[in-house]
């Protein structure tokens, strides 16, 4: 595992269903938009509003060494 998972969450209301405002630029040889940038100014969808966002670290979940019952 390369990189580290992080869970992303709304500073006032802890909701995952966040975003930021981005930059997409059109790719005519992918035929698809593609993210350019991320700009800091975040928004959460549940606050209806500006939000700080808040990481933080998810626990490491193997599911091969998970030992079920
Ligand atoms: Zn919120």
């Amino acid at each position: 595992m390369a990189t580290t998972p992080i869970q992303i969450t709304c500073g006032s209301c802890g909701s995952t269903d966040v975003a930021r405002d981005a930059w997409a630029n059109w790719s005519t040889a992918e035929q698809r938009w593609e993210l350019l940038t991320v700009f800091d100014c975040a928004r959460c969808h549940a606050c209806d509003g500006a939000t700080t966002l808040v990481e933080s670290i998810l626990p490491i979940t193997r599911k091969a060494e998970a030992g079920h019952d």
